[in-house]
């Protein structure tokens, strides 16, 4: 396929943008219509890079006008996502903070640092490796957590987001990522570090950066090293479903 032209980008980011505020009003899934993301194996993805990457810039260009939420008035620009557009390993944070609102990317603060201190660690490749979105796009007012409604708003671009990457692992970085993809309300420290399973993908519930910038100790039990761990057990699963026999 052709690349598209920045016209034929801007007339499909429009069209998105239309029903995602459509969805947003309706409660619906995907701005695209009912929800595409496949079982994910990854092996049934057709896209190409550049499609997958034509796709994204199409999904970022419609999001930055969305007005489905009450955060439109306070944000700066929305922060939709960035990494490898042919990740097989989506990171899902909570919200972006100051850093994040004024560049437009996600975890670029000092969470961001931090995170990706330890994805090298642990032997992960941030720009090759991973996809990095956050449940909301748009900064709430004084860093504070998103609301239900807010999440609820926001969820129609991260559908469309999980349609076009189709990861067959995802990372869930925080509670509130925990309870905005899957409606789980137990806090992430039951549930870290144990996978789960989600529309055929397989899930890892992770401390958040700014939870371990505030426990910052290291050693065996600390949140750091654990974290460390959960981001090698994702490399290995990483690695086992790209090996050539992995099917
Ligand atoms: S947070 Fe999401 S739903 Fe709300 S305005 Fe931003 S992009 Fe739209």
């Amino acid at each position: 396929m052709p690349p598209r032209s920045q016209r034929q980008l801007r007339g499909d980011a429009a069209a998105i943008a239309g029903a995602a505020q459509e969805g947003a009003a309706h409660g619906s899934a995907d701005p695209a219509g009912p929800d595409t993301a496949s079982p994910a194996t990854g092996a049934g993805r057709t896209t190409s890079g550049s499609d997958a990457g034509d796709s994204l810039r199409i999904l970022a260009l419609a999001c930055a006008d969305c007005q489905a939420c009450p955060l439109a008035e306070s944000r700066r620009q929305v922060v939709v996502g960035r990494g490898h557009p042919q990740a097989r390993l989506l990171l899902v944070g909570e919200a972006p903070g100051a850093e994040e609102d004024a560049s437009g990317r996600p975890f670029v603060g000092r969470s961001g640092q931090l995170l990706d201190r330890l994805l090298a660690e642990a032997g992960l490749d941030r720009e090759r490796d991973l996809y990095i979105a956050n449940i909301v796009k748009c900064r709430p007012p004084q860093n504070r957590r998103p609301t239900a409604a807010e999440m609820a708003a926001c969820r129609p671009w991260l559908d469309r987001q999980l349609a076009l990457l189709d990861p067959p692992l995802i990372l869930l970085a925080g509670a509130t990522a925990l309870a905005g993809l899957l409606g789980i309300r137990s806090g992430i420290s039951r549930l870290r570090g144990q996978w789960q399973t989600w529309q055929g993908r397989q899930l890892l519930p992770l401390f958040h950066p700014a939870y371990l910038l505030r426990n910052p100790r290291r050693g065996p039990g600390q949140p750091i090293d654990l974290t460390v761990g959960d981001l090698i057990a994702a490399r290995e699963r990483l690695q086992a479903l790209t090996r050539p026999d992995a099917g």
